[in-house]
């Protein structure tokens, strides 16, 4: 409805000089960009800015944007001024100008019309708490004074919410919705399949929760060439943001060229997941912490070896609608071990006792190691051991007991905490510790067995394999396994890297 492209490149920043460097980048990757004037630190910030503009505007449709502080905005000014900027900023070039329906209350529209007229007008409403409770009635609100558009960004809190914005939206020819939180943040990317799709993506500043950056969005996700037709998958877990399967498997999809996404789901209610998968057409997912095995209860069918294990980290959506559950986290642990450990004969211990622990105790004990747990809940590492026929290790008996390898299988070192170890460096001996962990690389755990000689392998391995495995299960195509490595990779080296120059 705006510009040519429905992902809007969002440009904010406090000085007008970072302002036009984002500006620069955003014309590289959108023709339709918003430019958040209220982030500029003052009214000189402003002016110097638009100057600038108007000496060059970019090849591109703008919607200029200067929200006040009563609208969630940064602008401190007052209406009055609010409109002088506005009015510059369609003189500098451009073509539209969003005003909050705060500020558009309390004009009279004959004032819009003599002061704004040469601009069209996107009238919004936000909404950062909670999703309003007649969306009818705010659009109502919003189309009074017949505006060019209008908009509703409401937070969402569950994927029924913003599926019940997306489906007010679908009516309405010049309406944009935009669900905001970190649970919307797929609702937000599958909104562009729809025919008045729009997605803002901030070129450096997020500037409403739950948005993903234009680099991302449009490498990582591919969101530009989004339809009806792509294949959409995902991950579901809580937390979720540390996870790296959207990278994984989109490489993947982008390599074999195929048209489908992989998208982050936050989640913590199963149902609210569950209900959304018709509906949003999803066709695959991955199940991670702490959903493994309270999914078991949703699925039609399942793997055997997945039901032996009780944890699912796969799911396939067949043709019917039925979900059907895998554990690819075996294949994962038995590809990354093997190469490493003669596991027949070996003694392994296994630290924690949840999905992934359970998973590394039926692929150690299938390829004849003898499995030890030690876990925090004893009756919950017990039902594991008397499962593969393993035995419980105490706490406080590792530092006198010896294994050939040690898996840690609890999330003490994940990113963003990881100056936490589960085990002390007197409990580790052995030959080989492996972390499942794989954000960071190397974590606290495998620092400590480093420092000790003890050969170390970071999780990323089996994430990768995992991973691999799932892949094929959904697309029943070979998978391109270096591609998806070296993103998975990529961005590991650049989270290093930014950690280093804090
Ligand atoms: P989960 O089902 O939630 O189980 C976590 C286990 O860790 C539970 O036994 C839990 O004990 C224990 N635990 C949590 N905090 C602890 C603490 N502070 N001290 C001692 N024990 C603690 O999670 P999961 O799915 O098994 O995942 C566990 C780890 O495996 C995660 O770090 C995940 O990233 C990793 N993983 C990696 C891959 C990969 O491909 N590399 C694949 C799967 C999983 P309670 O039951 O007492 O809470």
């Amino acid at each position: 409805m705006i510009g040519p492209d429905k992902i809007c490149a969002v440009v904010a920043a406090a000085g007008a000089e970072s302002m036009w460097r984002q500006l620069v980048s955003a014309a590289k990757e959108s023709r339709t960009i918003e430019l958040r004037l209220d982030w500029l630190a003052d009214d000189q910030e402003i002016s110097r800015f638009l100057a600038k503009l108007a000496g060059k505007p970019p090849n591109a449709t703008m919607l200029a944007t200067c929200r006040r502080r009563s609208a969630g905005g940064r602008y401190r000014g007052s209406i009055a001024k609010q409109l002088v900027h506005l009015t510059d900023a369609l003189r500098a070039g451009c073509a539209w100008y969003d005003l909050e329906v705060e500020s558009a209350s309390l004009c009279p529209p004959e004032l819009l019309d003599v002061v704004l007229g040469q601009g069209r007008r996107l009238v919004s409403a936000h909404f950062f708490k909670a999703m309003p409770p007649s969306l009818s009635k705010v659009a109502a609100k919003l189309e009074r004074d017949k505006p060019d558009g209008v908009k509703i960004a409401a937070r969402c809190d569950s994927l029924r919410e913003c599926r019940k914005l997306a489906d007010f939206g679908r009516k309405r020819k010049n309406l944009i919705v935009i669900p905001m939180g970190d649970i919307a943040l797929p609702a937000r990317i599958l909104g562009l399949r729809e025919n008045n799709g729009f997605a803002y993506a901030p070129v450096e500043n997020a500037t409403a929760p739950g948005q993903v950056d234009l680099h991302e969005l449009r490498e990582v996700y591919r969101a530009a060439s989004l339809s009806q037709k792509t294949r959409v998958y995902g991950v579901i877990g809580n937390p979720i943001g540390h996870s790296l399967s959207p990278e994984l498997h989109n490489a993947g999809f982008a390599a074999r060229d195929m048209d489908a996404i992989y998208l982050p789901f936050l989640i913590e209610r199963l149902a609210d997941f569950v209900e959304s998968i018709h509906p949003l057409g999803i066709k695959g997912f991955s199940v991670t912490i702490p959903h493994k095995e309270r999914i078991l209860d949703h699925l039609a069918g399942c793997d055997p070896l997945a039901r032996q294990i009780g944890a699912v980290n796969t799911v396939a959506v067949r043709g019917d609608g039925k979900l059907y559950g895998y554990n690819t986290d075996y294949v994962g642990v038995l590809e990354t071990l093997k190469k490493r450990v003669r596991l027949r004969g070996s003694r392994v211990l296994i630290v924690g006792a949840g999905g992934a622990a359970r998973a590394v105790a039926f692929a150690l004990a299938k390829a004849g190691a003898s499995v030890c747990i030690c876990a925090r809940r004893q009756k919950k590492a017990r039902v594991i051991a008397q499962a593969v026929g393993g035995t419980l290790v105490d706490w406080d008996r590792l530092p006198h007991e010896f294994f050939d390898a040690i898996v840690n299988a609890t999330p003490v070192g994940m990113h963003p905490l990881t100056d936490a170890s589960p085990l002390e460096a007197r409990d580790l001996n052995c030959r080989l510790v492996f972390d499942t962990i794989y954000r960071p690389r190397m974590t606290k755990l495998l620092q400590l067995a480093e420092r000790r000689g003890i050969e170390t392998v970071s999780g990323v391995e089996m994430f990768v394999a995992q991973g691999v495995a799932q892949w094929e299960i959904w697309t029943r195509k070979r998978a391109p396994v270096e591609a998806m490595r070296r993103a998975v990779f990529a961005a590991l080296r650049n989270e290093e890297k930014l950690q280093k120059t804090k």
